[in-house]
Order: structure tokens, then sequence, then C-alpha cells
């Protein structure tokens, strides 16, 4: 089965409103390719004027996190209707920052996920090793780890709208790209893992992001692979660079 190329872009904490409708007009004209749905992750403050923005182009909005809860006593917390509200479709969750600096688990992660899918919002699930862990040996068993927590009570269905991001905690903001064999080999490895969970069909319509100092010039060979079905980029997807990215072939 083809699937459909997913490249996103995941501003972090960078861009006020203002800046971020002047970096969204520059990179309009540049991410137009039919065949890759092109996602902007944005801060939360920059979601509405960045809705606004990009009406009548191929760009989708999406938040980089978002709380578990419906509502309530959660200062300073983002709910899933607000994003759908404003008109957000996709959410990164689990991101290793998130990870890292807030001391999100895979079980909040999974409560995301859940949430994320009863809102009908795509989520686009993180998991990674950290260098210790490679150099352990140990990458596999724990991304597996990662993707049976992410997904504990989520449907075939719901799974099969997932997008997984690979993101090796080393390569992220490093400029260190994991090879396209490294990239692939994990991919693979969490293609497998989704086939034993679910099922073939599953396995097969589930699509997998690699993320980790994706540039214009590593993302053809990584973007090739038989696994990776697109990628989420960081630092490069601030710049006109982006648009080289989705344009790859
Ligand atoms: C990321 O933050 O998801 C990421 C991959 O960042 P960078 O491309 O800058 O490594």
């Amino acid at each position: 089965m083809a699937r459909r190329m997913i490249i996103a872009g995941n501003w972090k904490m960078n861009k006020t409103p203002s800046e971020a409708v002047a970096l969204i007009k520059e990179l309009i004209p540049l991410v137009k390719n039919d065949a890759v749905d092109v996602v902007f992750c944005v801060p939360a403050i920059d979601i509405i004027p960045a809705v606004e923005a990009v009406k009548g182009t191929n760009i989708k909005i999406g938040a980089e996190n978002m709380y578990f809860e419906e509502s309530g006593a959660y200062t300073g917390e983002i709910a899933p209707n607000m994003l759908v509200d404003a008109g957000v479709s996709h959410v990164i969750l689990g991101h290793s920052e998130r990870r890292g600096y807030f001391g999100e688990t895979d079980l909040d992660i999974n409560k995301k996920v859940k949430k994320a899918f009863e809102h009908d919002l795509t989520p686009i699930i993180c998991c990674g090793e950290s260098l210790e862990q490679r150099e352990q040996g140990i990458t596999i068993d724990w991304i597996r780890q990662q993707i049976k927590i992410a997904f504990l009570d989520i449907t075939a269905d719901q799974a099969k709208a997932a997008v997984i991001a690979y993101e090796p905690i080393w390569a992220i903001g490093t400029g260190k790209t994991a090879t396209s064999d490294q990239a692939q080999e994990v991919c693979g490895a969490i293609r497998d893992c989704i086939r034993e969970i679910y099922d073939e069909a599953t396995a097969d319509a589930i699509r997998i992001q690699y993320g980790g100092s994706v540039n214009a010039k590593t993302a053809p060979d990584l973007f090739a692979k038989p696994d990776i079905d697109g990628g989420l980029v960081g630092g490069a997807s601030l710049k006109a660079e982006f648009g080289d990215i989705v344009n790859y072939e």
C-alpha cells in the first residue's frame, strides 16, 4: 500500500504571532506539493493567526502539545476541544523535550493519544532513544516499550490514522542526522511492533516519520527508505529550506 508522505515542522518555542504570520507567508509558495501532507506545528499562541494565514493552501496547522483532560483547574494547559475549535488538525505528543524537561511519562502520553482520538485530532507520537541507550544496544527494546505504552487501548482503526515520529534524542537539534540506514532500521522495527500489536493492515497504513536534524541534503535519502513516510523537522522548518525538504524529490 502506498502511504502518503507527511512532513511536519516543529517550531518549538520560536516565533511571536506576528513573526509566525510573516514566516507562513514566506513559506506558502515554497511548500506546495500535492503528494505530501504538510503540517506546521506552532506554539499555542500562534495557532489562531496561523490557521487564518494558511486558509486556501495545502498546509495544516498542528499543536506542539495538549493536556489529557477536557477542562478544569489545570492552569497553563490547553484542552483538546480548544485546539479543535481553533482549527488544529494534528498534535505532537511525547516529544523528547516534553519528556525530558517537563517529566512526561509514557502513560501520560497514552492518555493524551486517547484524548486526541476522542476529538478527531491526529496525534504525531514521538519516540526515541538517548545516545547512552544506543551505545548500550537497547534502542529497539526501548522504542518498542514506548510504542506499546503509547498505543494501550487504542483501536486498530485509530492506530491506522496515527503518525509516529522516530526521533533519536542524540540527533535532535545537534546537526547529527541519523544515517538513512539507522533511521530505516528503527522505523522498520516500529512497523513490526505495530504489526504485532494489531495486524498487517494497520502496520501498512500507519505513517512513520523520522526526525532529528533533517535538512534539505539528508531528506531525499531518508524519505526514500521503505518504512519512512516523511519527517518531523525542527530547526530547518523555520527557514526557506523547509520548502526544499517538502519538495525532496
Ligand atoms: C524536533 O524538534 O522534532 C527536531 C527533529 O528538531 P531538529 O530538526 O532541529 O533536530
